[in-house]
């Protein structure tokens, strides 16, 4: 994955999705996140990404780089 700026490679940086909690949660007092895209950053200090801190993901099984960070 390369950064749309300066064309550094990306750092995967984090995951993100969203917060499940197992049905039986008394029984089983676990919880897991439902992975819905990667977090990547481009580490070049030069970067023209300032706004963002130089972050990037995906979201789903979309490939497209989205900037910024997922809330
Ligand atoms: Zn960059």
């Amino acid at each position: 994955m390369e950064c749309p700026y300066c064309g550094n490679e990306l750092i995967w940086n984090d995951y993100f999705g969203k917060i499940k909690h197992s049905e039986h949660y008394w029984l089983y007092p676990q919880s897991w996140i439902e992975k819905r895209g990667d977090i990547y950053k481009c580490e070049n200090e030069d970067c023209d990404s300032g706004v963002f801190n130089s972050f990037f993901y995906t979201y789903g099984n979309n490939d497209e780089l989205k900037e910024g960070y997922p809330c």
